[in-house]
């Protein structure tokens, strides 16, 4: 009957403008690639590029009890694992989450409070998990830590957290925590230095880099999205020599393009956002904007199509109610009437009598907005290997962190496969996705165990 027609234009339509062609990713790669060679020169285009670390990385033949602290938005970990060398798998990972007390957060200028809390609560971890490794007890205890910048709704929350927002090499923010944590350390007798405080993907990239060579990048997927690679790699892997590499850190959520397929529902997000305009990538494909991308098109299936009956949910209109594990619960729904679709239709939008057609429209727009961003995903990857020239010639490893990757199998699937379709047969191979290794925060680690190289 009619409704469906119009359901069903407004889904073709929504298909058409979320279309992601191989020979589109390819515009979007290469006008990444383009972008990346303009920011390191004059820093004038819409990707921020920062050099975040200078120093060795592992090599992976770092043994040993390594800690690591990565400071979140509400919280921070307190990690520590014993590395055995090559090939070997991590062991003995222990993690602890503290909750951050929102005094300290909401307070840009609590950076004093925040590391003395950090210096208190890791004293405790130490007394209370003791080492196995009996080597550790003789040497000086490695520490790295990282930094997740979080993405906030409510930015009155987070005074301390976006003080972390841009850390750099010379950055004087980054400075005033590192000095602020050796000093809470030593006040709560922590044995141990901080060197460098960097954004959570340089970790990721060192974790990467413990377990092969050529580890080139690491993304990061979750609520956000992020990634790190290494500059003039070239170089750094010809030259084993040479210890410092250079880590940049590119804020790469803030990429923007004619190329991008971008649909009516992508506009009105970024219009209603806190920052219209900005972070446009990451509005695409990051865990926090994708049930939102969908929610925008039920909402507009139930007013125009009568989707769900007559009258409009009225919780259907509340923004972000849709969160991706939910999309992607509904997305992966393998049973014969939609019994998940149907249990979330309920608990979220409080819709009891949905139709099984309706059902299936939901797991279809899930598709086309999951697919979308996964492939987008897939040729910002591409984009970075090409802008270091080992697409043709050179194995490059990228390894990927973060909940959205994690536990979204089909946008996982989707990513995989978009990097095969845009290489093809004859160069595909040479780009490899790798899963990071230890879980979130885990990179904390690796980057203490870089440190071994200064001794
Ligand atoms: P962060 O919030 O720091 O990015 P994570 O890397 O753990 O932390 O990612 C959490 C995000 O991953 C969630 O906000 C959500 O967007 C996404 N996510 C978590 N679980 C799932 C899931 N089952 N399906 C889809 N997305 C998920």
């Amino acid at each position: 009957e009619r409704r469906w027609k119009q359901v069903r234009r407004i889904l073709r339509n929504l298909a058409w403008c979320s279309a992601t062609t191989a020979a589109k990713l390819w515009d979007v790669a290469n006008e990444l690639a383009c972008d990346m060679e303009a920011g390191k020169k004059d820093g004038g285009n819409n990707i921020r590029l920062l050099v975040s670390y200078l120093a060795p990385l592992p090599t992976g033949d770092e043994k040993g009890t390594y800690y690591g602290i990565n400071l979140r938005g509400t919280n921070f970990l307190i990690l520590r694992a014993r590395l055995q060398g090559k090939n070997e798998p991590v062991t003995e990972l222990h993690k602890q989450e503290i909750a951050i007390p929102t005094a300290i957060m909401a307070n840009a200028d609590s950076t004093r409070e925040l590391c003395d809390l950090i210096g208190l609560e890791l004293s405790k971890f130490i007394s209370q998990h003791s080492e196995t490794d009996n080597e550790a007890q003789t040497r000086e205890r490695k520490l790295g830590f990282t930094v997740s910048y979080p993405i906030n709704e409510d930015p009155a929350s987070s005074g301390i957290a976006s003080k972390w927002n841009r850390l750099s090499v010379d950055d004087t923010v980054g400075k005033e925590l590192v000095a602020e944590i050796n000093e809470a350390f030593k006040k709560h007798g922590v044995d141990m230095r901080v060197f460098a405080v960097v954004n959570d993907t340089v970790g990721d990239l060192a974790g990467g880099r413990y377990y092969s060579k050529e580890t080139v990048a690491a993304v990061s997927l979750g609520m956000g999205t992020n990634v790190s690679y290494i500059e003039s790699p070239e170089q750094v892997l010809n030259e084993p020599s040479n210890p410092a590499e250079t880590v940049i850190n590119m804020e790469w959520g803030n990429f923007n393009s004619f190329n991008l397929p971008l649909t009516e529902y992508d506009t009105s997000l970024d219009a209603e956002s806190l920052d219209p305009g900005n972070r446009i990538f990451e509005k695409l494909i990051s865990g926090m904007y994708l049930g939102e991308i969908v929610r925008r098109v039920l909402l507009k299936m139930a007013q125009e199509a009568a989707l769900f009956g007559d009258s409009v949910p009225p919780k259907l209109t509340i923004p972000y109610s849709l969160r991706s594990p939910d999309m992607a619960a509904m997305h992966q729904d393998t049973s014969e009437d939609y019994e998940v679709v149907e249990e979330k239709l309920k608990e979220i939008f409080d819709i009891n009598d949905s139709t099984p057609m309706a059902r299936e429209i939901v797991t279809e727009i899930c598709d086309i907005v999951a697919e979308r961003g996964a492939r987008l995903v897939g040729a910002g990857i591409v984009g970075i290997v090409k802008k270091m020239g080992r697409v043709e010639n050179r194995k490059s490893v990228i390894t990927i962190e973060g909940g959205l990757y994690d536990h979204y199998r089909i946008f996982r699937n989707y990513l995989h496969s978009s990097v095969w379709e845009i290489l093809g047969d004859e160069h595909s191979d040479n780009v490899i996705i790798e899963h990071s290794h230890g879980g979130s925060g885990a990179g904390s680690i690796f980057l203490a165990a870089s440190q071994t190289h200064k001794n």
